[in-house]
């Protein structure tokens, strides 16, 4: 009998594991009890009673019990071989159709099928001439040795495996460490008010569950954990913040005055909600950390504008950071046309600088009067940033990332302005309360009165010629188009190659309109010159690449028609599609979509037709592009999932969330003896963060 291990034991203790299993689990990140235990199964095969041999094809997989008759390896094309493994069901009578399990070049199956073996075969049954057969399927030898209680007659677990662990071997491992585990050491994490469930007794089930509610509590309770330690991590991050000394950067609020009676229409309810929120963090002592969010159109730079005025009257600086150059100077032009009547200063600061030899007057230190008020630039600003002496308030333009970077940046350089984040779109709940978690929200959910309706069409690329008829008509009546083609490739030549014979073809549909052309590789002075014309109306048509995804606002611009519009993503299709609609003229945006689209585009592009609310794309496109694509990027800042899953188990991430918050209110340090375990847990995610994060 081994000696009785902990969850922290290192797997490498565990000598009858074998090194080479060892090094397998290695392979897959496992180095510790722990790390092993919380290798979920991904499924599971009820093998107390087994299915019977299918009869025909079935798209629900089907998991049998047979026995190998024969096997037989045949070349096809000379060069392929198939392998056969025809299996009859133990109990079987005299007509029961034989099942046959097939692979294709696949030497080790051949190997390690053998004739008179018992499998458990795991597939999706198809009928091939008479025959019923199951291509590659996923399954196991079960001898008939004292193995049969770990591995059948019982929900058995199935892993996720790797070479040289087998789902088989992985079972049986965890099997034996769980036998081995000493539960007292074992302890508990989840508060018990939010769910009592012993942690060990979760950990077993999770592996080894007795029946179907033991296993969907075993999770539950499982996944409750998972959320709460990373809720406990969002909140530490909250916590720390909150201790940083920080200064009031408020201003008594004039200069905001005047900027809103020049301008000429009242702000939304939404919006002035928004302003108040922020003023009361711009004015209080500790450092502000806030997102700001809401649909395309909600008129979120007025908000972010206003909190700029405050901190500048107050004698600090602000900045806007921007993801890209394009971004940043669209931003720098739109501030201008409103800072330049107040009398303010705003400078732009990108990238394109750096290579200048000229120290930039930014960083000279030194405070003189002619020093901008506020600075607008890409978020290299940030890292450059260390002398900017007055810096009080920092508005992240995140577009679709998340700022955890650009914060902790912010932060380590021990500059304490507020910062306040803003997001092109509405961020689902499910972020705000993760990626975002340790962020105060301000949510703009109102739409400025008197926007145009959009209506919106998905059409096939051979609708084109009744598109452009469409457009024409109302280009005749005086109204101007946007038409949006998808960056093809990266590459310099073909991006200009692409964006000319676009050109050529529309001005040839569309003549004699006039259209312009915007890409990336437009020169900057260029593209405000172009931009300027269109704005202006001088040209009818502005044939661009997503560069226009951001900036842009003329409202006499009604069409828009999106050509490959199944490349784009919903989030983004959205963010195009609300350059339109911002007059009192009703609106039309057509998507034509290329000659192939799955489904999953299909799905998306019905979304984009049927909704506007950006709230609900916001949804969907979470949705559609999966979680882990957000939370498990080093972006976010936050460790992958190994259990919980934010839609499905929603309800249980706020639980987890409040309970970690109260933690953190009652006892901020954790210095009460009831939560030292937490700053064990908090130092071991800590871990997982950084290690993603660098
Ligand atoms: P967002 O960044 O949220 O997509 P913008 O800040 O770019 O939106 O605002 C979009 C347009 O709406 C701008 O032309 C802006 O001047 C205008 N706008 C902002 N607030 C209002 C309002 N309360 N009423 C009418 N128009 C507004
Ligand atoms: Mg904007």
């Amino acid at each position: 009998m081994p000696a009785l291990c902990t969850l922290d034991t290192s797997l490498r203790e565990l000598e009858w594991l074998g090194p080479a299993r060892i090094r397998a689990l290695e392979r897959l990140g496992l180095s510790t009890v722990g790390d092993l235990l919380s290798h979920y199964p991904r499924r599971y095969e009820d093998r107390s009673r087994f299915d019977r041999f299918p009869t025909g094809d079935s798209e629900q997989p089907v998991c049998v019990l047979g026995i190998v008759k024969k096997t037989q390896l045949r070349r096809i094309r000379g060069w392929q071989r198939m392998f056969d493994a025809v299996l009859e069901e133990p109990d079987a009578h005299a007509l029961s159709t034989p099942l046959i399990c097939r692979w294709f070049n696949s030497a080790w199956v051949e190997k390690a099928v053998i004739t008179g073996q018992r499998l458990v075969v795991y597939g999706k049954p198809k009928c091939t001439g008479s025959n019923v057969v199951i291509a590659h399927p996923e399954f196991e030898v079960v001898e008939d040795d004292t193995d049969v209680s770990v591995h059948v007659n019982r929900l058995a677990p199935i892993h996720r495996a790797t070479e040289g662990v087998s789902p088989r071997v992985m079972r049986r491992a965890i099997w034996d460490v769980l036998a081995i585990l000493d539960e007292t050491t074992v302890e508990p994490i989840v508060p018990r008010e939010i769910d009592a469930t012993p942690r060990v007794w979760a950990l077993r089930q999770i592996h080894f569950p007795d029946d179907d509610a033991s296993l969907d509590k075993a999770r539950r309770h499982l996944v409750i954990e998972e959320f709460f330690i990373m809720q406990l991590a969002v909140a530490a991050r909250r916590a720390e913040t909150l201790a940083q000394p920080g200064a009031a950067h408020c201003g008594p609020g004039e200069l905001m005055r005047r900027l809103h009676t020049s301008l000429p229409f009242p702000l939304t309810g939404a919006q002035l909600r928004a302003i108040g929120e922020i003023r009361a963090d711009l004015a209080a002592a500790r450092p502000m950390n806030r997102l700001l969010h809401g649909d395309v159109g909600s008129g979120k730079t007025l908000v972010a504008l206003s909190a700029m005025l405050l901190c500048v009257e107050s004698g600090h600086q602000a900045a806007l950071m921007a993801p890209t150059q394009i971004l940043a100077e669209q931003h720098y032009l739109s501030l201008r046309r409103l800072c330049d009547p107040l009398g303010l200063r705003v400078a732009l600061r990108t990238g394109a600088r750096k290579e200048d030899a000229e120290p930039l007057p930014l960083f000279s230190g030194a405070a003189d009067a002619s020093e901008p008020d506020i600075f607008v630039g890409t978020h290299a600003l940030l890292y450059e940033g260390a002398g900017i002496t007055r810096l009080g308030l920092a508005v992240i333009d995140e577009q679709h990332k998340f700022g955890v970077i650009q914060r902790a940046r912010l932060r380590e350089q021990g500059a304490m302005p507020d910062v306040l984040v803003m997001t092109a779109t509405p961020i689902p709940r499910t972020l705000t309360m993760t990626v975002f978690g340790d962020l105060d929200v301000s949510t703009l959910d109102e739409m400025p009165a008197g926007r145009g309706k959009i209506v919106t069409a998905v059409r096939e690329e051979t609708k084109l010629p009744d598109a452009v008829k469409f457009l024409r008509e109302h280009l005749d009546a005086g109204r101007q188009a946007y038409i949006v083609y998808p960056l093809i490739d990266e590459s310099e030549k073909l991006e200009a190659k692409a964006a000319a014979a676009e050109f050529a073809k529309w001005q040839a549909l569309l003549a004699p309109m006039k259209c312009e052309l915007l890409h990336g590789r437009v020169a900057p002075d260029e593209k405000d010159a172009i931009m300027e014309r269109f704005r202006r109306g001088e040209a009818n048509v502005l044939i661009a690449t997503t560069v226009i995804e951001v900036g842009i606002d003329v409202s006499n611009a009604t069409l828009m028609l999106i050509e490959n519009a199944e490349r784009f993503g919903l989030a983004q299709l959205h963010q195009l599609r609300g350059r339109i609609g911002r007059g009192e003229h009703k609106s039309y945006c057509i998507a034509l979509t290329g000659a192939k689209v799955d489904d999953d585009a299909k799905g998306k592009l019905a979304v984009f037709a049927q909704t506007n609310d950006g709230f609900q794309i916001a949804e969907e496109d979470l949705r559609i592009r999966g979680p882990g694509d957000l939370l498990g990027t080093a972006q976010s800042g936050l460790p992958p999932l190994k259990i919980g899953d934010v839609f499905r188990d929603a309800e249980l991430m706020t639980l987890a969330r409040n309970a970690a918050f109260l933690v953190f209110e009652r006892d901020p340090q954790l210095t009460q003896p009831a939560h030292s375990r937490y700053r064990k847990v908090l130092a071991e995610s800590r871990h997982a963060v950084l290690s993603q994060v660098s």
